[in-house]
């Protein structure tokens, strides 16, 4: 039976660290300040945020939410980032994505400075991340990297399968496990014989948003899988693994809920604690 990889319990661990980082901080003068700025009624957006606020709240962050209107234009948006990037008490900005269709997602946060991109899910912290430069790294990919070091799982040598390529999750967490010198293959929408390919994996990486797509018999015996799916049925919130026939197989597992989401939310509050930290 697969050890469960605990996000909540290592989230609250993190936070403990930070807590202390943060009280540094506050004894210079600083405060760290996050600006979560959401665009439209996206309804999952707003539990999303709310959550954030709320971590916020806890470490006694500066935390602002800015909450346009569907209608908003992109020169709005952009306009109200700019000024957020001038504005010194604030260290972190983040977009809430999915914005509405006719506002360009790429061009948005492009306009984030670099500096206060700690979400870095930009062109930018992207670009660093390829060339092995010096952006933040995206909260969801770093928090997966965090969840199997804390484990001590070697990542060395080893066959990571990722499935899913979007630029907020999949691309980087294949480019951060390359990086710790994984063999990386990613999957998506067009791969034959997804089984095949994933029964291969020391290191599962799900990412897709479909509901349980891999039962126990996509998994290789003692892998560790990473389920990043959130899937809201009627009976609740669900991955896209199916824990139930996975985890007698697997050698590692997170839950959904308490896996990777607990570790998204506070990497972006390590990430605006660093920011705030450079500023010293
Ligand atoms: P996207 O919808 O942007 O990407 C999904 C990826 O899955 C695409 O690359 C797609 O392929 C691929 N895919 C779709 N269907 C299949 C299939 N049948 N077989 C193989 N691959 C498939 O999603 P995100 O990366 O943004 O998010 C993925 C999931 O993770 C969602 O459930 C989301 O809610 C969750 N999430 C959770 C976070 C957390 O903190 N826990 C943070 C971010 C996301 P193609 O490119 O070919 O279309």
């Amino acid at each position: 039976m697969a050890q469960i990889l605990d996000g909540k319990a290592l989230a609250a661990q993190v936070r403990a660290q930070l807590e202390t980082r943060v009280a540094a901080l506050k004894a210079r003068g600083v405060t760290p300040g996050l600006v979560v700025i959401r665009v439209g009624d996206d309804p999952a957006s707003e539990v999303y945020v709310r959550n954030k606020e709320r971590m916020c709240q806890k470490l006694g962050f500066l935390s602002e939410v800015v909450h346009l209107p569907a209608e908003t234009t992109q020169a709005e948006l952009l306009a109200r980032i700019a000024q957020y990037n001038g504005d010194a008490r604030f260290h972190g900005i983040l977009v809430q994505l999915p914005l509405p269709a006719h506002i360009s997602e790429e061009a948005v946060l492009a306009a984030v400075a670099p500096e206060k991109d700690v979400d870095g899910i930009s062109v930018n912290s992207l670009g660093a991340l390829t060339r092995g430069g010096s952006g933040f790294l995206p909260c969801t990919p770093k928090g997966i990297l965090r969840l199997l070091d804390s484990a001590g799982i070697p990542l060395r040598g080893k066959h990571a399968v990722v499935v899913g390529r979007s630029a907020i999750v999949g691309k980087p967490v294949a480019l951060l496990l390359l990086g710790r010198d994984c063999t990386v293959t990613i999957c998506h929408s067009k791969t034959q014989d997804l089984r095949a390919i994933t029964r291969q994996a020391d290191i599962l990486v799900a990412a897709v948003g479909r509901p349980k797509l891999l039962d126990g018999s996509y998994i290789k015996e003692g892998a560790a899988v990473i389920d990043v799916g959130v899937n809201r049925l009627e009976s609740g919130l669900c991955g896209d693994v199916d824990f139930e026939s996975a985890a007698p197989v697997a050698g590692y597992i997170t839950p959904v809920p308490g896996g990777v989401g607990p570790m998204t939310i506070i990497m972006l509050m390590e990430n605006t604690v660093e920011a705030a930290e450079k500023t010293l």
